[in-house]
């Protein structure tokens, strides 16, 4: 797509000469096709708008927060509405004590919950807290799995030293046998292990949670006392409306929360077990807008919608549609597409496509057709899409893959990305 002249270009060079890069974090510049828009104006249901005014079927979903449409008009009521009564107080509003009775009822594992404002809050709150508990240092967590940007577990090194990184042992997801010569190193000093729902690593396929593995993690923490800690902060709530490990049976002590619990508006949680209430309390964590009012009740309608709508079988039906016809008019383009993860957060890869230019030209012809995707990062469904929404991505799909076809042969290596895919790999 030409964006020569667009608004988009416009602001790109005025945030290079103001913000470091001209954009940080996951979405950096140089991680998606050049076409790819920077910057957006608006959102809607399941459809963003790009800073130049084109709109898209939007299967990001802001990487998670939306989960019942952009601007829903339920949750932003109830925002707008604390927003008029107040937001940021001396201290929390009743709404607080509502949204920890409304998460230990949902949770099934959980007597307890704090909340905070992102996934990285809540994550390193759970670390602290095992810390505190079992007054032991080691953490085991899988290679390449995300919990977050703070030094402790950034995947980029740049800043980072050696004992931000201390006493910190990786193992493989869904590896028995790794798993367990991690904790043979941990030795007596182990205080948690760090779970993610399924393996949502970027660049790679995903997998669902082996149960065994699963089984043997809940064991190992049962026999040294470790705490459990599922990251639920992206599949929250696409799985399951409790932790997502409560689909195989295995409850853990601590659940991270985030991302979409209030649909987009800052709040995340750490849901805990009475085993860890103790440790909970003894830490010393806060934050200037930990108290926000407004973002509750956006949460509580949020909750209350995952309680009384079918939005979950609605949104898993829409993703196996969306696998199915995808799986069919890939075959009769001739590629074999790899559709990996549940069907609410899926991911595409294509084979033999080691330096991702079949993804990005894939990607880059959906966009022109109107829907956003993402090459190397897993995608995700929100409640406000229909049936139309995804034949019309099948469709774009369609037209996708024919462009594909006709210019595998000549596409440009993606090399911006080797250094980042390699590491996954
Ligand atoms: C996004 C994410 C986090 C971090 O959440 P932020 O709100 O971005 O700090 C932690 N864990 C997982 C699994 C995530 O996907």
């Amino acid at each position: 797509m030409d964006r020569t002249n667009s608004r988009d270009r416009e602001l790109r060079a005025r945030a290079e000469a103001v913000i470091p890069g001209g954009m940080y974090g996951h979405q950096a510049v140089g991680l998606l096709p050049d076409d790819y828009p920077q910057f957006f104006e608006k959102g809607e249901g399941a459809h963003i708008w790009d800073a130049d005014g084109r709109r898209y079927l939007d299967f990001m979903c802001a990487y998670g927060p939306n989960l019942f449409g952009y601007a829903n008009p339920q949750i932003d009521a109830a925002y707008v509405r604390q927003l008029g009564l107040g937001d940021t107080l001396t201290g929390p509003t009743a709404l607080m004590v509502e949204m920890a009775e409304a998460m230990v009822a949902m949770v099934s594992h959980a007597q307890w919950a704090m909340f905070c404002k992102n996934g990285t809050d809540a994550t390193s709150m759970a670390l602290t807290i095992a810390r505190a508990h079992t007054r032991k240092k080691t953490v085991i967590r899988a290679k390449g799995a995300y919990h977050g940007a703070a030094a402790w577990c950034t995947p980029r090194p740049a800043g980072v030293i050696e004992t931000d990184r201390a006493h910190q042992i990786f193992c493989d997801y869904n590896d028995v046998g790794s798993l367990e010569e991690a904790v043979r190193q941990a030795g007596d000093d182990l205080a948690c292990i760090f779970a993610a729902p399924f393996k949502h690593d970027a660049f790679i396929d995903q997998a669902e949670p082996d149960l065994a593995y699963a089984r043997r993690v809940r064991e190992i923490c049962d026999q040294t006392g470790a705490l459990l800690i599922v990251d639920d902060v992206r599949a929250g709530l696409r799985l399951a409306r409790d932790c997502s490990w409560s689909k195989i049976g295995v409850q853990p002590d601590l659940s991270t929360w985030g991302k979409c619990i209030a649909n987009g508006h800052p709040i995340s949680a750490l849901a805990g077990a009475d085993k860890a209430r103790k440790a909970a309390s003894a830490i010393y964590v806060t934050g200037s807008f930990w108290y926000q009012a407004a973002p509750m009740a956006a949460g509580l309608e949020t909750l209350r919608l995952v309680r009384d709508t079918d939005y979950l079988e609605r949104i898993t039906a829409l993703g196996q549609r969306l696998r199915d016809g995808l799986a069919e008019r890939a075959k009769a383009a001739g590629f074999s597409l790899r559709q990996t993860g549940p069907v609410t957060m899926p991911l595409f890869l294509f084979d033999d496509d080691p330096d991702l230019r079949k993804g990005f030209c894939f990607s880059s012809e959906m966009l022109a057709r109107g829907v956003y995707v993402h090459p190397w990062h897993n995608m995700f469904l929100c409640a406000a899409m229909t049936e139309q929404d995804i034949d019309g991505a099948l469709d774009a799909a369609e037209g996708a893959f024919g462009v594909l076809k006709r210019n595998v042969g000549d596409l440009a290596p993606v090399e911006k990305l080797a250094f980042l895919s390699a590491g996954a790999r």
